[in-house]
């Protein structure tokens, strides 16, 4: 797939980075040699999302001493996963890799990505053996997190799998060409399809700093997740209505034989309240639920550029200008 262009390099490693000015230079001192060892040609692509520390400084500097590492920063953070859409917009590479910047990712085992990938496989990924480095809190979230998954979503996730992985450029240009802003890069992966394969590794401990996600992040990450690829929890309503009339009757067939058996008297208050109660929250959930969807159709009708670039560091192929929102099929 190597064209004419001979300034396309083979492989590309694209890191979105976030205030880890510290994990730059250990980063690149053992990313680099493992490149130049698999790879004919190679660059990295780390996309600043809107750091308050010195990554940027860190990255220029990188970058004078080897311009074969470049930089894209944005006018502020939009989020992890909009950097990586950002760094797959910015390559031209014959195969992607993604990692992230703290080392938790073994560069290693880019080796084993691209041996796959040179075997034919075009979305490789890094499968974690285990998750003994995140909090026990965390675990249990991501647990259930799968769980829901599993049950409600409409593509399945392949166990353990993350954003650790080898996309080939057909790949890369699938994933370039959807447009959406709710990215859950996890679900996009499994939902292109191609020939893929799991790589099993170790997740390291991070090197420098503390993760950058907080659970109010990794609820509305989840939730984005839920809601762009299930539309169980808008449809599950309709059923719950259903359930909902069907006891009503029963109640009425039950109240109606008492009131002609036993004649009438008015008890029921605390039914009556209780049933009004559970209803409205019923309803006031289901209302939530169509604004969650409502919410993000907004989002995405607004048809905002997916991240605005506030600087770049040795890419010189694109001008300084705020990216033409991206519609679906079209390629950036
Ligand atoms: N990251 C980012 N933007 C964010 C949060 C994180 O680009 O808003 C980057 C971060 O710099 C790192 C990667 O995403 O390179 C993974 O983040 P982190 O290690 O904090 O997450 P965890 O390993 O806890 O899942
Ligand atoms: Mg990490």
């Amino acid at each position: 797939m190597t064209g004419a262009d001979t300034n396309r390099p083979e492989i590309a490693v694209i890191i979105p980075v976030f205030n880890e000015a510290d994990n730059i230079e250990g980063l690149v001192r053992r990313l680099v040699p493992v490149l130049e060892r698999v790879a004919r040609s190679f660059e990295v692509v780390f996309v600043d999302d809107g750091s308050s520390d010195d990554t940027m400084g860190a990255l220029r500097r990188a970058n004078e001493q080897d311009p074969r590492l470049t930089a894209v920063s944005f006018s502020r953070n939009f989020g992890k996963e909009i950097a990586i859409a950002a760094g797959l917009d910015h390559t031209e590479a014959d195969a992607v890799v993604i990692m992230d910047a703290d080392l938790q990712h073994p560069p290693e085992v880019i080796e084993t990505f691209v041996a796959k990938w040179r075997e034919g496989y075009k979305n490789v990924y890094g499968q974690r053996t285990d998750r003994a480095v995140d909090s026990v809190m965390r675990r249990a979230f991501t647990r259930r997190f799968y769980d829901i998954f599993a049950l409600f979503g409409e593509t399945p996730l392949p166990e353990g799998a993350g954003d650790f992985r080898l996309l080939d450029r057909q790949a890369v240009l699938s994933l370039r060409a959807m447009g959406e802003r709710a990215r859950f890069s996890k679900g996009l992966y499994a939902w292109i399809g191609f020939k893929s394969i799991g790589v099993p590794f170790e997740v390291a401990e991070r090197a420098h700093g503390v993760s950058k996600f907080s659970y109010g992040k990794l609820t509305r990450f989840a939730l984005d997740g839920l809601m762009s690829f299930s539309t169980l929890p808008l449809m599950v309503w309709t059923y719950i209505g259903v359930i909902v009339s069907i006891c009503a009757l029963l109640m009425a067939v039950h109240l109606l034989l008492q009131t002609l058996i036993y004649g009438v008297d008015v008890p029921g208050y605390a039914s009556l309240i209780v049933s009004v109660m559970f209803l409205g929250g019923i309803q006031l959930l289901s209302l939530g639920i169509l604004g969650e969807y409502i919410g993000r159709i907004f989002g995405e009708v607004k048809r905002r550029p997916l991240y605005l670039v506030a600087e770049r560091v040795g890419q010189s192929s694109e001008p300084d200008t705020a990216p033409i929102p991206r519609r679906h099929g079209q390629r950036a």
